[in-house]
């Protein structure tokens, strides 16, 4: 199996710290799910992860398998076997979202063993049908004129196509429906295997309703500041996050 670590993450954006320590270990075939309230540094962590230029690492680690996942470039990153869904995906003119997956497949292969077309397409289609997409969403430009739930779709066929090791979802579940919310989840659940990981980063516990992650992590102020099960987040839902504030005695 496969282990991404983060050790003590102190991580800037223009100057201002953002994150101020995070600890976080994720091995293959677990599912984490970091909650927190809006501006604690959720995103932050998942740029910061990514390599996003603007995040300035001043202090910590990341690693992948031992390797320093902090010295290599994005595409790097992404070819090591790391996958971010963005909490606001872009769009890419003139690229089509088939053309675009083919070329992230490929990069992640070694040259003269590409995917071959047929098999693609018909991989595609298969996971197209299964997240109940339109076919024309294929040919489309990538992300272009996409609804939010096309968009957010579109990451979890990506993901489903890519077949990374580790995922890094950033409120996947935002802007969806009850409907295209369950249809995300089926997406994510059905990646469990022992050589993926997940962290799925949200601020609702709705999509954990459908998708139960082995772990669930709180995160405030630009800290993980608690950590534990699924009942966690259940108690989250129906508590709301004045208790753990109370508990570890933090200010707002
Ligand atoms: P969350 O995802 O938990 O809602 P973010 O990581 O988006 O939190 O933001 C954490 C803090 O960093 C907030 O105070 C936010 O205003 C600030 N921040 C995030 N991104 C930027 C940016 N690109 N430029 C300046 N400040 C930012
Ligand atoms: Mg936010
Ligand atoms: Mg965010």
């Amino acid at each position: 199996g496969s282990k991404l670590v983060i050790k003590d993450l102190h991580v800037e954006i223009e100057g201002k710290e953002i994150l101020k320590g995070v600890n976080l270990e994720i091995s293959s075939g677990e599912f984490h799910a970091i909650m927190g309230p809006n501006g604690t540094g959720k995103s932050t962590l998942s740029s910061a992860i990514m390599g996003h230029p603007k995040y300035v690492v001043t202090q910590g680690s990341i690693t992948l398998d031992g390797k320093n996942v902090l010295e290599m470039e994005v595409d790097e990153r992404a070819k090591a076997g790391l996958f971010l869904a963005m909490q606001y995906p872009s769009e890419i003119s003139g690229v089509t979202n088939a053309d675009f997956l083919r070329s992230a497949i490929n990069s992640r292969r070694e040259e003269g063993n590409e995917i071959p077309l047929m098999k693609f397409i018909r991989e595609l289609d298969k996971k197209m049908e299964f997240l109940e997409m339109d076919t024309n969403m294929a040919q489309r430009y990538l992300n272009e004129g996409f609804s939010g739930g096309e968009k957010k779709r579109n990451e979890i066929l990506q993901l489903m196509m890519i077949q990374p090791k580790f995922a890094i979802l950033d409120e996947i579940d935002s802007g969806l429906d009850i409907d295209a919310l369950k249809i995300v989840a089926k997406g994510i659940n059905e990646m469990r295997s022992s050589e993926f990981g997940c962290l799925i980063i949200t601020h609702y516990q709705r999509l954990l309703n459908y998708i139960t992650p082995d772990y669930v992590h709180i995160m405030m102020q630009g800290r993980v500041v608690k950590s534990g099960g699924p009942e966690l987040a259940s108690r989250l839902e129906a508590e709301g996050y004045d208790w753990i504030k109370k508990e570890l005695g933090i200010e707002d």
